[in-house]
């Protein structure tokens, strides 16, 4: 899956990141009781986790997509976000639930909550599996939270760079030659 010499450090094992999502589903379970929830995955990043995720919510669900793209670099976040796919679900009314990889800066999930807020959901909640804190440029509510990771640029359980690296059940940091401008893949 990727060459160990490639792999500056693990930090969060397989386990490890399989016994906080049970947790996070437990606790959304207890939170949702009696309630009928719809989950929105951000594309692509947030596939593996939601994937996970929707196995440990034991209340009613359905799972729905969106993809936006954020313009600038590949490694950092704009804030200015365009619509690739929106969702298929009319959100009006209901209880969703935000289903992000990672919180970097907070600028994409600060344009997610403001869009889908406008369409009049009963409630809207974040969860996150990872959130580097140090970063934010904006304050955005985080109501689940897997792990507070430092300023390193990750990959693995869904988070990529150049397409690369999402199937890796671990999240790993790279060495920085094989992810910085002109890096090798
Ligand atoms: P934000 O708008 O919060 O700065 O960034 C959110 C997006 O930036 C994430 O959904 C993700 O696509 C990307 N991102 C931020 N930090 C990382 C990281 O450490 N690794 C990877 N692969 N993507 C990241």
């Amino acid at each position: 899956m990727i060459e160990q010499e490639k792999i500056e450090e693990i930090l969060i094992p397989e386990n490890q990141i399989q016994k906080k999502i049970e947790e996070l589903g437990n606790q959304i379970s207890r939170d949702y009781q009696g309630k009928q929830l719809i989950c929105i995955g951000v594309l692509r990043g947030a596939v593996i986790f939601l994937a996970d995720l929707a196995r440990y919510i034991k209340v009613p669900m359905i799972i729905d997509f969106m993809d936006i793209s954020s313009y600038g670099a590949s490694t950092e976040s704009s804030g200015v976000v365009r619509i690739v796919k929106d969702l298929d679900e009319n959100i009006e009314k209901k209880d969703v639930l935000i289903v992000e990889d990672i919180v970097d800066t907070g600028l994409t999930l600060d344009y997610l909550i403001r869009m889908l807020k406008s369409r009049n959901p009963a409630s809207l909640r974040v969860c996150t599996l990872l959130n580097k804190k140090d970063r934010r440029q904006i304050n955005v509510p985080i109501d689940y939270c897997g792990f507070d990771i430092p300023d390193k640029f990750v990959v693995g359980y869904g988070l990529d760079f150049n397409g690369l690296y999402r199937n890796i059940p671990y999240i790993l940091v790279l060495k920085p030659m094989y992810y910085q401008e002109n890096g090798q893949n």
